[in-house]
């Protein structure tokens, strides 16, 4: 059958090809990508020039996009829908904002004794519920490591948790999932990681602290560590890195333990690794 989608998804990737040289460099600077298959990484490399037709990148002054820096970020983007149907998972926003750097911006909760409270907050990403998605440029040229971080896949975790409705840590889950069983793992974990935090504030948690700041925090911060320090996450967290695998559809900690077996000096170490904290 004749399909106007499957068409013009052709028509975009013959005008715009990624040369060899150029996806040789790519795979060179994001070790995350290490290990994926050619059907693997033929499909992201499409996927990232769709995502790059699709998306508006906006630069204020400061930041230098060029065609491999934005193939650099759509690629750790399409990264997570891997494995996942083409369906439209990006979709509600149209723009992705890159500061060149960190950006104050005003802080607004309501207590549960219904007292506002605003503060200005020094953020590196936010993703805005039908609105863009705000990046800091260090911080997107600092990802695509093995060390837990990763700006990018960050903020759009939160777009995939909006897919229905406010971020709360819970995206639209596949029909082979419960939301009992999900709920289960994240909220064992949430509170474990809030109640070492209250007994000691300065506690160094198995993950980032920044996880704890609330359900929608946790999603997309234990999501960066899926796809970055799965070993950490499924260590920490078994029960949650089971339910992100069943989400996404992949499995990072067995690719990283193949890289590892196939190269005992592939990174391996907690210690070998900067875990730099979040924003
Ligand atoms: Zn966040």
């Amino acid at each position: 059958m004749w399909s106007l989608h499957a068409w013009r998804r052709k028509r975009i990737l013959a005008r715009h090809p990624v040369d060899s040289a150029q996806w040789h460099a790519v795979m060179q600077q994001l070790p995350i990508l290490d290990g994926l298959d050619d059907v693997e990484q033929q499909r992201l490399r499409e996927r990232a020039v769709l995502f790059l037709q699709h998306k508006h990148l906006s630069a204020l002054p400061g930041v230098e996009l060029t065609d491999y820096t934005r193939l650099l970020l759509a690629v750790q983007a399409e990264l997570p829908l891997l494995h996942l149907a083409d369906l439209n998972w990006y979709q509600g926003f149209h723009e992705i904002v890159l500061y060149p750097d960190d950006f104050v911006s005003p802080q607004r909760h309501r207590d549960a004794s219904g007292v506002v409270h605003e503060w200005d907050a020094a953020h590196s990403g936010e993703a805005w519920l039908q609105g863009p998605v705000i990046l800091a440029w260090p911080g997107v040229q600092a990802s695509g490591q093995w060390d837990g971080n990763n700006l990018v896949i960050h903020e759009l975790a939160h777009k995939l948790d909006m897919l229905n409705g406010d971020a709360n840590g819970l995206p639209p889950l596949h029909g082979n999932m419960h939301v009992e069983e999900w709920s289960k793992a994240m909220q064992n974990a949430f509170d474990h990681m809030n109640a070492e935090l209250d007994a000691n504030p300065q506690a160094k948690t198995a993950i980032d602290a920044y996880a704890a700041e609330n359900p929608a925090e946790f999603f997309a911060v234990t999501s960066e560590y899926f796809f970055s320090a799965p070993d950490l996450l499924a260590q920490a967290f078994p029960a949650v890195y089971a339910q992100l695998s069943l989400f996404y559809r992949q499995d990072p900690l067995a690719r990283l333990q193949q890289l590892q077996a196939n190269n005992l000096a592939y990174p391996r170490k907690t210690e070998d690794r900067p875990l730099a904290t979040n924003g």
